[in-house]
């Protein structure tokens, strides 16, 4: 993992809401560290997502923030395309408590219209909002107001894109040895020619973004985006179609990016409830260790051959129940069977090890019980439960293995070792079998 890009940070939100910080550890003396009131250090890798409803429809608009929010977003973003969305964002910002973003596309007066009603942050798209005094109108506003802005440069809307390679040779081609590098080339001039407006008036609190359908795209972008602007960046891939696939090529891009410091705030996109965009954004963050746990982390093993339990069955009823109950970053293994189990689920505060239709669940390495299948998971969620009592009242650590969990004997009380099962089915004495 790299050290995070420093960047001018910006700063989203209110009293009431929190205010979010995104990016940040600028060097005082860098010139885009002009009227930062102190020096900063990087903030977070906030999560941001977008609501999919219509935002004039307020109740449910307000609804689905909630739902947003309380599944971890940082920010949320609404689509303002018509006046009438404008006109509802009052009453939406009165009754939620995350800072909102105003997605603007084509009218830059929904862009003062939103301003005007108390959103925290605008997004520009430079592909359809390109009028100098129509940009110069909304960074007065937002100037006046202390708002940022986020210019969106998507490759999807730059119009010279279908010309890219006359556009670029204009431009000087500076990238033409990058498989990308006449797309790049635009990009950056785009972004270089519609900063300058923002940079002219005065106005430094910008965030950018470069998104991409093409997740190679997005990384040759941003890592030449970074090398230019020490703006924070907002990471994404847009498009990214079905969450089965969006999350492979979101994942790949954006953790690409963010294990080489790159990326202050993400959003991960797919053609299904935002929520997705939430959750596996977190768990994105959580992955790199670039955001602290909340609630347990459930280690499971992918199941083979050995398997006596109806294990994935268990491990989403675990998943679910673990997300309802559990606040505290605890880790929790469900293992197929003893063979490689203990090892694999060594670092566990709580785990069970699967065998013929029972199960026996170890807590920070200690044995506490043996339990038929069917009460594996109450029986897990009640040592879970009494776990994160222990560690709130300071009587446990987490991660502190007091006992080495010694793997039980296959042919012992669990009666799952695979040389037994593979016995059963083939009806003679096994050979012996490495273990996955
Ligand atoms: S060996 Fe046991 S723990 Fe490993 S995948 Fe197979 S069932 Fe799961």
């Amino acid at each position: 993992m790299q050290p995070r890009n420093p960047t001018r940070p910006i700063f989203v939100g209110d009293q009431r809401t929190g205010i979010v910080q995104i990016g940040g550890g600028i060097a005082p003396d860098h010139p885009l560290a002009k009227g930062l009131a102190s020096p900063t250090t990087a903030a977070p890798v906030s999560v941001q997502t977008m609501t999919a409803g219509y935002t004039h429809d307020i109740d449910k608009c307000v609804a689905e923030i909630h739902k947003l929010t309380a599944a971890g977003a940082d920010v949320v973003r609404v689509a303002v395309p018509e006046r009438k969305d404008t006109e509802a964002l009052p009453e939406i910002l009165a009754q939620t408590n995350v800072p909102i973003v105003a997605d603007v596309h084509f009218h830059f007066k929904r862009a003062l219209e939103a301003v005007e009603a108390g959103v925290h942050k605008i997004r520009l798209n430079p592909g359809n909002i390109n009028d100098r005094d129509q940009v110069e109108a909304v960074i007065d506003a937002c100037k006046d107001r202390k708002i940022p802005i986020r210019v969106g440069v998507n490759e999807g809307s730059i119009i010279e894109r279908k010309d890219k390679q006359a556009r670029a040779k204009e431009l000087g081609a500076v990238f033409s040895d990058q498989k990308h590098g006449y797309l790049l080339s635009i990009m950056i001039a785009k972004l270089e020619e519609y900063l300058d407006i923002f940079y002219e008036r005065d106005f430094y609190d910008i965030a950018i973004s470069a998104k991409s359908m093409d997740a190679t795209v997005v990384i040759d972008a941003y890592t030449e985006i970074a090398k230019r602007f020490a703006h924070p960046l907002h990471l994404g891939v847009t498009h990214a179609g079905p969450k089965e696939t969006g999350c492979i090529r979101s994942v790949v891009a954006l953790g690409s990016l963010m294990a080489n410091g790159i990326g202050d705030t993400i959003r991960i996109s797919y053609a299904n409830d935002p929520i997705y965009e939430v959750e596996d954004g977190l768990e994105l963050l959580y992955s790199l260790g670039l955001r602290e746990r909340k609630g347990a982390e459930l280690i499971a093993c992918p199941t083979c051959g050995r398997i006596q339990v109806d294990l994935f069955s268990l491990v989403q009823d675990v998943n679910d129940k673990l997300s309802e109950a559990i606040e505290v970053p605890m880790k929790v293994a469900v293992m197929g069977c003893v063979v490689n189990g203990p090892g694999e689920a060594e670092g566990a505060d709580v785990a069970v090890f699967a065998g013929d239709r029972k199960g026996i669940i170890y807590v920070q390495g200690e044995k506490v019980a043996t339990v038929g299948e069917d009460e594996i998971l109450d029986r897990l969620l009640d040592e879970c439960k009494a776990f994160q009592e222990r560690v709130r009242s300071g009587e446990a650590k987490l991660g502190e293995k007091k006992v080495d969990i010694v793997p039980p004997d296959p042919e012992g009380e669990l009666g799952s070792g695979w040389e037994k099962m593979a016995a059963q089915r083939m009806g003679h004495t096994p050979l012996t079998i490495e273990g996955n």
